[in-house]
């Protein structure tokens, strides 16, 4: 077994890759100029291809056949015009690009057939699959997977020999130059864990030189140049104004460098077509005011990512401070001030996650095992098995290797450490074996085992047995957003989420799915049955999640017919790096779909995003109009309201061809609010239930106290015996289904006693105009009225049945679901 052993931090705005192999780390740097990080730009030339800092140089002289920033649009289905060219390249190819000039700056040995590429935490399923796609698009065989907080905090661990002899949680703050995001982790006997993050895939340093170009350059030129909305005018594709936008930008960013070092800098504004030259003077407190709510926006991550772990600033250890808009002295000011911890800045900002993906890929066994004499011992090692049995994280100087051959076996064991330093030499050994090997402190050890049968030839070799001592491992990796599938609410008419895979489980994860099918599908008919894997919230609408996973059952595939209330099983895997897989069998006519997705694009259009807004206020204004009474919930959704609106402007605003990002950061922005308003309805609704609940329970515990009947009691026992957990879970439907078994019992309660019909009779006298068969109804009220003269309260309940037969009957039946609005599943 050979270790993946390079490691690449693919970033927004720059990349590097890194090796850790056989005790030594190693920053591969760019052999042009020496710089270890590389600019994540590409610029296409008449006749050739620049990549990074070289490409970046081109973006104010020929921003059009420059490319930055494409992580931000990884995953959707955008194309960016090389004019240059004369084609179209994707965020998948420009990213490639990067991958195959960080291969370029190994400059020893062989090049890597597989690689760690690390990803943002919040990186959903597509944004991951794109990744993958870019590596293999580079040529690399395999390629894994790593969230970047984890990568981060392994550099910082690994960095210094750290006391942790007891449980830590540290944070790690990440604001790079397109993503922000927080992690929360648990450090403890060496294994580092991430509890919990959250973050914004669309705000980073981009996003203040944004602002500074917004706020600052543009109202100068606007005045200078006569142009009004020069800000929408120079973010055309095409244009007058179609360069200024990035060198405004370029320049923007420079003067933000100069202001974590300076107190003041001066930016120089020309516009050689106007002859317009103006210089802007800018100060670090007037930045500092300006950059404000964005650095207030990470807080209020941080501070509700603790807040939803129920922790507190005094139970965080540190904070890790990674990505390059760290190095803003305000930054660090604003997290002093707000919480208070120690700030963790020994690893480069700009270089922790790139380290940390090396050391990762240092423990990361290959996928694919190239070396052919290795796969003929791991055929050999089939045919005589061994097992070995050994501890893969130490703290000691030596550990326990132990060997066991399955059948009968006599032969010689040798288990010698990589670098020399320990050997065992042949030792004989006839079915088991205890080899206590010696350990280098604070390495990965990586010994070798070679096993020889009684006349010395081969029969068993492993190439790793990799032992860490004193390094840090990582426990797992965890799924950042919950994994549902949408089924069928029949009682609401509508359809929702029901989890699979909850947020903050470790991958890779596997479940078997049992359904119930709700409708019958006949064969050869058009309709369908639909398996639709959403990435979103369990308690969202499965509308503001995304489609990872789809199989669409036809009637024409089906062999026999499907009939309701039949089963349908689904085996759901999720892999490390993120590949699903759908399985599903139908039991009735024994069949059988298997399905993997890799779903690597979404494809977003202005027109439908506005429309979308435009459904989403709508909801919002029935909502509104719908309870009058409670202020605080109207207050709140009308606040969602507004931003709502005021995205709907924004992208109206935005140009039809908009080249930055602004359709998709305010998708992004549309799902986050209506996932808060999700949310806000959800717990209303909530509330309504937990309060009937408690009122149905009062009125069972009146009754018990009457009746002191003990069956009854132990069936009020039974229904509060899990009650808790119920209410607690904030899963409406079970909540509801704890309602209906209180009220049975009521129902049950109320008709052991006849006296309590003498209630409803009376009700029922006083509202006869209801009945529909009003003679009928009238002797029921003589007969009834006698029943109570002479208290027969027997009587009177029989009478309440018949009347009650006479009420109009409701038409329950509420199973009238849209045809496409159904999933078949439930
Ligand atoms: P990413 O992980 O997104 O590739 P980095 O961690 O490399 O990003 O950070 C890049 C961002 O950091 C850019 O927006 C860049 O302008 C900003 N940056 C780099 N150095 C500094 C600095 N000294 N002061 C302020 N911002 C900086
Ligand atoms: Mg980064």
């Amino acid at each position: 077994m050979k270790t993946v052993n390079f490691g690449i931090d693919l970033g927004t705005t720059n990349s590097m890759i890194a090796c850790y192999q056989n005790g030594n780390l190693e920053v591969f740097k760019n052999p042009l100029g020496l710089k270890a990080t590389l600019a994540s730009a590409v610029a296409y030339r008449k006749n050739r291809t620049l990549i990074g800092d070289k490409a970046r140089e081109f973006s104010e002289r020929d921003p059009l056949n420059v490319f930055t920033c494409f992580k931000r649009k990884m995953g959707t289905s955008d194309r960016y015009w090389v004019p240059n060219r004369d084609a179209e390249v994707s965020p998948i190819d420009l990213s490639s690009q990067i991958l195959m000039e960080l291969k370029n700056f190994i400059h020893t040995g062989e090049k890597p057939s597989e690689v760690v590429v690390t990803i943002p935490a919040s990186f959903d399923t597509i944004q991951s699959n794109a990744t993958k796609l870019a590596g293999e698009k580079a040529g690399f065989k395999e390629v894994h997977l790593l969230q970047e907080p984890i990568a981060a905090s392994l550099a910082f661990a690994n960095r210094q020999q750290l006391d942790l002899s007891a449980e830590k949680r540290w944070l790690v703050y990440d604001f790079g130059g397109g993503t922000f995001d927080v992690a929360l982790l648990k450090i403890d006997d060496r294994e580092i864990d991430v509890l919990d993050n959250a973050g914004d895939n669309f705000l980073g340093g981009l996003d203040i030189d944004n602002t500074l170009v917004e706020q600052v350059l543009i109202p100068v030129l606007e005045k200078a140049l006569g142009v009004p909305n020069l800000w929408e005018e120079c973010r055309k594709k095409e244009g007058k104004y179609k360069t200024l936008y990035y060198e405004l930008l370029y320049k923007a960013e420079e003067a933000k460098k100069e202001l974590s070092v300076f107190d003041k800098v001066e930016i120089e504004l020309e516009y050689d077509d106007e002859d317009v030259y103006e210089t802007v003077e800018i100060s670090r407190d007037q930045f500092n005011q300006l950059i404000r709510p964005l650095v207030q926006r990470t807080l209020e991550f941080t501070k509700s990512l603790l807040m939803t772990n129920g922790l507190t600033a005094d139970s965080i250890d540190r904070i890790l401070l990674v990505g390059g808009t760290t190095m803003i002295p305000y930054v660090k000011t604003c997290l002093e001030n707000e919480f208070g911890i120690a700030l963790g800045t020994e690893v480069d900002p700009t270089e922790a996650v790139g380290i940390g993906a090396a050391y990762f890929a240092g423990t990361k066994p290959k996928k694919h095992t190239e070396d052919t004499a290795e796969s003929q011992h791991a055929a050999l090692a089939k045919a005589q098995e061994f097992e070995l049995v050994y501890e893969r994280s130490s703290r000691d100087e030596e550990e326990l290797i132990h060997l066991t051959a399955q059948g009968d076996f006599n032969g010689f064991y040798r288990i010698k450490r990589r670098d020399g330093g320990f050997d065992t030499g042949s030792v004989a050994f006839s079915k088991e074996a205890f080899v206590y090997v010696d350990l280098l402190q604070g390495e990965l050890n990586t010994f070798e085992l070679l096993i020889t049968d009684a006349d010395q030839q081969e029969v068993f070799k492993h190439g790793a047995i990799i032992i860490n001592q004193g390094k840090y491992q990582v426990k797992g990796q965890v799924l950042p957003i919950d994994i549902c599938l949408e089924i069928d609410d029949l009682t609401h008419g509508v359809t929702r989420l029901e989890p699979i895979f909850a947020k903050n489980s470790l991958l890779p994860l596997k479940r078997m799915v049992y359904k119930t099918l709700s409708k019958s599908i006949l064969k050869d008919s058009d309709d369908s049955l639909r398996i639709n894997i959403v990435e979103g919230s369990s308690v969202g609408l499965p509308s503001s999640g995304l489609t990872i996973g789809f199989v669409e059952i036809s009637g024409k595939a089906l062999k026999a017919d499907l009939i309701k209330g039949t089963d349908i099983e689904l085996e759901i895997t999720l892999s490390e790096s993120r590949d699903l897989k759908v399985d599903v069998y139908l039991n009735f006519t024994e069949q059988e779909f298997k399905n993997n997705f890799t779903p690597s694009e979404r494809y977003l259009e202005k027109s439908e995003l506005d429309r979308d807004l435009g459904a989403c206020i709508y909801k919002l204004e029935q909502e509104l109009n719908m309870h009058e009474d409670n202020y605080e919930f109207l207050a709140k959704i009308k606040h969602i309201k507004d931003e709502l609106i005021e995205l709907q402007i924004a992208l109206t605003l935005a140009p039809d061809d908009d080249v930055s990002d602004t359709k998709y950061s305010i998708d992004n922005q549309k799902r986050k609010l209506m996932n808060d308003f999700d949310l806000l309805t959800r717990q209303r609704a909530l509330n309504d239930d937990l309060t009937e609940y408690r009122w149905v329970k009062a009125s069972v515990q009146a009754e018990l106290n009457e009746e002191a009947n003990e069956s009854y009691r132990h069936q009020f026992e039974k229904i509060i015996a899990d009650e808790k957990t119920v209410l607690n879970s904030g899963n409406k439907y079970l909540i509801k289904a704890k309602v209906k078994e209180m009220e049975s019992l009521l129902g049950t309660l109320f008709n052991a006693d006849d006296r309590n019909f003498i209630d409803v009779f009376i009700n029922y006298k006083m509202n006869s105009e209801q009945f529909t068969d009003s003679i009928k109804a009238d002797r029921m009220f003589e007969e009834g009225d006698r029943a109570l003269e002479q208290q027969d309260y027997r009587r009177l309940k029989s009478v309440v049945y018949q009347l009650f037969s006479l009420l109009p009957r409701e038409d329950k039946d509420k199973s009238t679901l849209r045809k496409s609005d159904q999933t078949g599943l439930q």
